[in-house]
């Protein structure tokens, strides 16, 4: 295809003990993968990882390459204020004026309903920019903690209908089945899928919803029900985005062939790889 757009990258020293991911080696597996143009997600929580990577190196890094690399930016929600009174649009409309098309991924350990988060998706609404989350069960202490169910989300979603959500990780793709356990050691659910699960109802109820498809989290979801995930990808491709999260820890792939082995319709691979992202990037 040569045109698909990993909407889930990263880039820099972030993990303790690893060599930094260079633009260079991301560029390369582009390459071999085919994938034309990638997200670089800023990391900027405290929790994870081991070093910062800020929206100011993405900027720097991305714009050496501008053609094959967008930059996102990323500020953590404690930053301000801790009452939800703080204006994020000032210094995210620089950001947007430096070229960063979208926030994320946020992993701050703050419920998605907090007021400081309200404010975060106010701005981001203001300048189109789309949000990436990564959702993880209350009981561990990184990532954005979501209950069962995603209740504090879909708040989220109804509040402001004009800024775009885009789910991922463990908590978000656990949901894809109806009978979520929320426990330490069930991230990563096997087994059937049971139906209705709330992903499925938000991605169908909420024109605001998209996910993506990056990581273990997703892949597994994809994975654990052949049958089901067919008919899920059929149902909602033009909300699906195609994402790496490729790290240093994680030198597989396994999604671009997952996808294709699905043997879907020209117009579905379309949308997921490439056109949904096209569209929420405006590119
Ligand atoms: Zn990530």
């Amino acid at each position: 295809m040569g045109r698909i757009i990993d909407f889930h990258a990263h880039l820099g020293k972030v993990i303790y003990g690893y060599p930094a991911l260079t633009v260079d080696k991301l560029l390369k597996f582009m390459d071999r993968r085919g994938i034309e143009k990638s997200v670089i997600l800023p990391l900027v929580a405290p929790e994870e990882e081991d070093y910062y990577y800020t929206t100011e190196q993405a900027v720097e890094d991305c714009a050496k390459h501008a053609d094959r690399l967008i930059p996102f930016a990323n500020i953590d929600p404690r930053r301000g204020s801790n009452d939800g009174a703080y204006d994020f649009y000032p210094v995210l409309k620089e950001y947007a004026d430096m070229g960063c098309r979208g926030l994320g991924e946020i992993l701050a350990n703050v419920p998605a309903n907090d007021p400081r988060m309200k404010a975060l998706y106010r701005a981001c609404g203001m300048l189109n920019f789309p949000v990436v989350f990564d959702f993880r069960m209350a009981i561990f202490r990184t990532g954005v903690p979501e209950p069962a169910g995603l209740p504090n989300l879909e708040e989220c979603l109804r509040e402001f209908p004009g800024t775009v959500f885009v789910g991922h990780g463990p908590a978000w793709w656990a949901e894809i089945s109806a009978d979520v356990k929320q426990s330490a050691d069930n991230a990563y659910p096997q087994g059937k899928i049971v139906p209705t699960g709330r992903i499925d109802y938000l991605l169908e109820k909420y024109p605001n919803m998209y996910a993506d498809l990056s990581a273990h989290s997703g892949y597994n979801a994809l994975t654990r029900d052949k049958d089901y995930s067919k008919k899920f990808m059929r149902k909602h491709y033009r909300k699906l985005l195609f994402g790496t999260d490729w790290f240093v820890r994680n030198e597989k792939t396994l999604m671009i062939d997952l996808i294709r082995s699905m043997k879907l319709p020209e117009e579905i691979e379309e949308s997921v790889f490439s056109k949904n992202a096209r569209t929420l990037l405006g590119i």
